[in-house]
């Protein structure tokens, strides 16, 4: 376990994925006031498990449910992320927003490196479902400048521009044969952004066509190796190949049902996906991605944040050099962040893209033709039967 702590005291531990604003929602509806991040019990994170777990950088999960899709997934996505917010001004001594300094053009690197020299733990925001952006790139974009840093492309729903990992188990039929044309405008803009395309939760098809597509490398924020527990939810070693290829990162998590495919485990179990991961692809492809407050079971031996250096000292135990812990722990992730930022920096010379998705693929009764509408009326403004048109609409949402 000391070799564990020490090199722990080197090198930031990068965790791809945290629910706990999800559990602030859920146990108190976003009052963060009565809310003591020291002492919250009966989750997998508090301020003082951090600290036992010598967690460095943390990506919160701004996550709301598939029920939402079509209704309000952007205002509860927004309402998440300023919880987020709100949890890092609140514990200034505790959390460190990784963007709070140096503003638009940041090089992570360096604000999760301040954060971890002052033993702060880098804050970092991902978005866990392309339903929150209700088919928008002005929303990505606007996300983007509230400090999102990665989205995961699908929850377990499709979206009108991708297909989500229930399609391989034939739960879901698929919409879209993978990515439809928005899908890929999407993933070119967040090349051009510098956004974090996450492909843990999408279909078989979506991750390779992303492989092939994006300039930048991906992630896997919270997913397992498919070779070891065969769930949908965890990445086959075709593309555990490609993804070494691409030089992107699988940030391995620790629910049990991605673990051991049941509902126990343990935590030399999950030792066996970081085993199998680097196996396949080496060590270069693998982080950690617990899934902590986002899922009901957890493996004996990882009931929560503090335990993590129990499963770096197992590593050890099993032969892992220093060279290769420290590269999962945290410099695997800061390599794809620089890179995706250096792609970033060679598209500054392209526009933002401005073509909005199709209208007939997002047509719903509560989603307003506005825009569209305009373009397809006579150029003298509105025309009779858009206008019409425009109040059918608001009729039927008045209706739900
Ligand atoms: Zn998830």
């Amino acid at each position: 376990m000391t070799n564990a702590l020490t090199l722990m005291s080197q090198t930031p531990l990068i965790d791809g994925h945290n629910d706990l604003p999800w559990q602030i929602r859920m146990k108190f509806n976003n009052q963060l006031n009565k809310v003591d991040l020291y002492t919250l019990q009966n989750t997998h994170t508090n301020i003082q498990k951090i600290r036992e777990g010598r967690l460095a950088a943390q990506f919160w999960a701004a996550y709301v449910p598939c029920e939402t899709q079509y209704k309000d997934a952007v205002r509860q996505t927004l309402e998440q992320i300023d919880v987020i917010h709100r949890m890092c001004k609140k514990y200034p001594e505790a959390f460190m927003f990784a963007t709070s300094k140096k503003g638009y053009t940041v090089i992570h690197k360096e604000d999760i490196m301040d954060a971890f020299d002052q033993n702060k733990t880098a804050s970092l925001i991902g978005v866990e479902g392309g339903h929150s952006l209700d088919s928008s790139l002005g929303t990505l974009r606007t996300m983007y400048q509230l400090g999102v840093r990665y989205l995961t492309l699908t929850h377990s729903c499709n979206t009108p521009w991708a297909d989500n990992w229930l399609v391989d188990t034939v739960d879901e039929p698929s919409q879209h044969n993978g990515l439809s044309e928005f899908g890929k405008q999407l993933i070119s803009e967040m090349n051009r952004i510098g956004m974090l395309i996450d492909l843990a939760h999408v279909s078989e098809r979506v991750m390779n066509q992303v492989l092939d597509l994006s300039k930048a490398p991906i992630i896997f924020s919270h997913s397992s190796a498919y070779a070891v527990c065969p769930h949908k939810r965890n990445v086959p070693d075709d593309v555990l190949r490609k993804v070494r290829d691409k030089n992107g990162i699988v940030m391995v998590n620790f629910y049990n049902e991605h673990v051991t495919c049941s509902q126990i485990a343990n935590l030399s179990q999950v030792a066996d996906h970081f085993d199998h991961i680097k196996r396949v692809a080496g060590y270069h492809i693998i982080g950690f991605g617990g899934d902590y407050d986002g899922v009901n079971r957890v493996p004996e031996g990882l009931e929560d944040v503090s335990k993590y250096p129990a499963l770096v000292a197992e590593l050890l135990k099993r032969g892992w050099t220093s060279v290769e812990v420290k590269a999962a722990l945290g410099e695997n992730l800061l390599r794809v962040f620089g890179e995706v930022e250096k792609v970033r920096d060679s598209m500054t010379g392209i526009p933002p893209d401005d073509l909005p998705i199709p209208y007939e693929e997002v047509k719903n009764d509560c989603r307003t033709g506005y825009g569209y509408l305009v373009a397809n009326s006579a150029a003298s403004g509105w025309s009779f039967s858009s206008l019409i048109t425009a109040l059918i609409f608001t009729l039927n949402c008045l209706s739900v």
